[in-house]
């Protein structure tokens, strides 16, 4: 940090894409924005280069881009982004001994095998009913019990859940609370741009944020951790760090419920977080491969169904992603609850994997020139079950506080619960210093 304090109109704990998001938001409507983040910026969106391969931690995939917070973020905050729109005509469920179209468009649904004659009809009308609001859920059914209570067809059933699989990024669709499906669904169907990838990887996303940040006067501190909060009379006084203090009109929080509970220990705020720090995250395993030459196939995108996992070819579509004439290939196994952190589990995944990527890019072994597996990766920092619910953005025992990130309430699945959150959030701090003003 420049100076050991700081006074600002609003401060950010955190620096991964919600704090970012926040930030760049603030500082783009005239706020003064100081955000600390105790590593490097990127949070669980990090992009790391290694031996020329541009290793994303998570894919850097965007779902339903032209109906997402990020579209509007890109307009709102004059945002450079290259992108690449996944090709429907290469993406195709791996069923076995065959393989089929994805019904992500009206020619999928006709094409893929996955639907058979009338199923074929009757998933189009729960389509329709979904895109134009007909079907809401019930925050208190899970999705399985929901289409089982409706009498969906059992092919329909089926391919409901695949879709929430693949969106999800679970292995336990049926846990999800059928309002949170048909929340996301309800926008995802809209969608002209299923899937698209940034050029560049998340790095072009966090080094805009911070030009955005930083071209209006906001500071960012790395390697700043928060420690913890003073608070008197429902609003937090000051933050101390490891670097000094920092004081502030409002405090935006973009860390997770386990690290909100050490900042706010003993305070009134940490029974009001508690019950969301005990919410259980949904894990991958990830295993990528920069290879020195391209393996060629006919799919750029491949889910194996029964196995639950996907192979991405990053670099079709990020060519920033590895060296000229290499290739970066991404493969997600989801992970049910037992599977997660269990050791024989992961080798039976990673063995897995690697049959899934000799099926389908065979060869891979001889021109390996890096690895990259990580056993359990938090995905989404709240996993959606019925058991569980994403952390209020704002609680009224807390004046000056605010919370953002992928385990809040918001819109969207991964990294659009980030940038959902953060945005609410961002326009509520500043409708209310609107409001202050002109009182
Ligand atoms: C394998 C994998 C694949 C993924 N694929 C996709 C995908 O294809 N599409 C997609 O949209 N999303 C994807 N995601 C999800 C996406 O990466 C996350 O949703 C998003 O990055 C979450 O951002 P966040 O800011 O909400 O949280 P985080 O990234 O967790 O940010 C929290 C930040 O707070 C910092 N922090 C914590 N405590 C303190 C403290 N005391 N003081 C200061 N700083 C602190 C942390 O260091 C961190 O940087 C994937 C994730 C993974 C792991």
């Amino acid at each position: 940090m420049k100076t050991n304090r700081q006074h600002t109109d609003v401060a950010i704990i955190g620096g991964g894409l919600a704090g970012l998001t926040a930030g760049a938001y603030l500082a783009a409507h005239g706020k003064s924005v100081t955000l600390i983040e105790r590593g490097q910026l990127g949070g669980r969106a990090m992009s790391m280069t290694m031996k020329g391969f541009n290793f994303n931690f998570g894919a850097h995939a965007i779902y339903g881009r032209d109906k997402s917070y990020l579209a509007d973020l890109e307009k709102v905050l004059n945002l450079s982004i290259s992108w690449a729109d996944f090709s429907q005509t290469k993406a195709k469920y791996d069923l076995g001994n065959d393989m089929t179209d994805i019904p992500a468009s009206i020619g999928g649904l006709m094409q893929t095998k996955l639907l058979k004659g009338m199923d074929k009809v009757r998933f189009a009308y729960h389509v329709a009913n979904t895109m134009f609001g007909f079907e809401k859920g019930d925050p208190n059914v899970s999705i399985a019990k929901w289409l089982e209570q409706k009498n969906v067809s059992p092919g329909v059933r089926k391919m409901m859940l695949n879709l929430a699989s693949s969106n999800f990024f679970t292995g336990e669709p049926e846990k999800i609370p059928s309002d949170v499906f048909f929340q996301y669904y309800r926008r995802l169907f809209k969608t002209n741009v299923p899937v698209s990838y940034i050029q560049g990887g998340w790095q072009t996303l966090i080094d805009e944020f911070v030009r955005k940040i930083e071209e209006n006067g906001g500071d960012i501190h790395t390697k700043v951790k928060a420690k913890q909060i003073e608070m008197s009379d429902k609003q937090i006084k000051k933050i101390y760090t490891n670097k000094g203090e920092i004081t502030a009109d409002q405090f935006v929080f973009a860390v997770p419920p386990n690290e909100l509970m050490k900042l706010f220990s003993d305070t009134d705020v940490e029974t009001l977080i508690e019950p969301y720090s005990k919410v259980e995250p949904t894990y991958v395993m990830f295993y990528d491969l920069g290879l020195d030459k391209r393996i060629e196939s006919p799919y750029t995108y491949i889910f194996d169904k029964e196995k639950q996992m996907f192979i991405t070819d990053i670099s079709y579509y990020d060519q920033q992603s590895a060296p000229d004439g290499g290739q970066l290939l991404q493969a997600v196994a989801y992970l049910t609850e037992q599977e997660a952190g269990d050791s024989e589990a992961f080798e039976q995944k990673k063995r897995d994997v690697e049959s899934f990527y000799d099926k389908h890019f065979p060869g891979w072994r001889d021109h390996l020139v890096i690895p990259r597996v990580s056993k359990k990766a938090t995905v989404q920092a709240l996993k959606w079950t019925m058991e569980q619910r994403g952390l209020p953005t704002h609680f009224a025992e807390l004046t000056n506080g605010y919370f953002v990130g992928d385990w809040c309430q918001g819109t969207g699945q991964l990294s659009e619960l980030s940038f959902s959150s953060a945005t609410n959030v961002a326009e509520t701090i500043l409708r209310s210093h609107a409001t202050r003003r002109g009182a």
